[in-house]
């Protein structure tokens, strides 16, 4: 593969990987051990990933990458904070990755603990737990305010809000979309299907 250059090249990569995975024919590329001595002086990946921890989004099997193609960014129920910008501007400003890709998924349980939370029922006592549902809790109340009670409803909701605060708060990404330099693109992963569902783009991907 020749390394995409910019957000078109780079989403399209994506979405081939994905389709590679779900037909049930991976290359599996660059994932052997031939890889490692051309790389250990630098990396040079060509999408940033912000998505969702969850065990079953395993980001290079599901795009069908390998070594040094993804820089990957995820937590619980991919929310943003401080540290989450910094590792995305440093994806963007110093390894100048074309593309940011933010994934969440349907039956994420981090969305879920949300809604059991607002419902006074989550079978949770960890304090730092209670704080990342805190961060998700505004995004359930706009969707219940927008008439949305279903639990992938109020993630395609959430995986907008993400990307709508990621680009007001760096001003560092708000500028090189402006410029073209980056797109940033949310999608959905349906944990059946093995498959992604784009959701939305801001920037030139097509
Ligand atoms: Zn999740």
């Amino acid at each position: 593969m020749i390394r995409p250059k910019n957000p078109i090249q780079a989403w399209h990569a994506l979405v081939e990987g994905n389709h590679r995975f779900v037909s049930g024919a991976p290359a599996h590329p660059r994932q052997d051990i031939d890889q490692l001595a051309g790389q250990a002086e630098k990396q040079k990946p060509f999408a940033a990933l912000f998505g969702c921890s969850d065990s079953r989004l395993s980001a290079e099997i599901i795009f069908d990458v390998g070594l040094g193609d993804l820089f990957v960014v995820r937590n619980a129920g991919q929310v943003i904070a401080e540290t989450i910008l910094g590792s995305l501007e440093y994806a963007v400003e110093v390894l100048e990755v074309p593309l940011i890709l933010v994934l969440g998924h349907d039956e994420c349980g981090a969305i879920r603990a949300t809604m059991d939370a607002n419902e006074g029922k989550l079978q949770a006592n960890g304090e730092y737990i209670h704080n990342l549902v805190d961060r998700i809790t505004p995004t359930l109340l706009e969707a219940k305010a927008q008439g949305f009670h279903e639990i992938d409803e109020i993630t395609d909701l959430h995986v907008r809000e993400t990307i709508a605060e990621m680009i007001s708060r760096s001003d560092l990404i708000q500028n090189r979309i402006e410029s073209g330099k980056l797109a940033v693109v949310g999608a959905n992963y349906v944990l059946e299907l093995g498959e992604v569902h784009q959701i939305q783009a801001v920037g030139n991907i097509d």
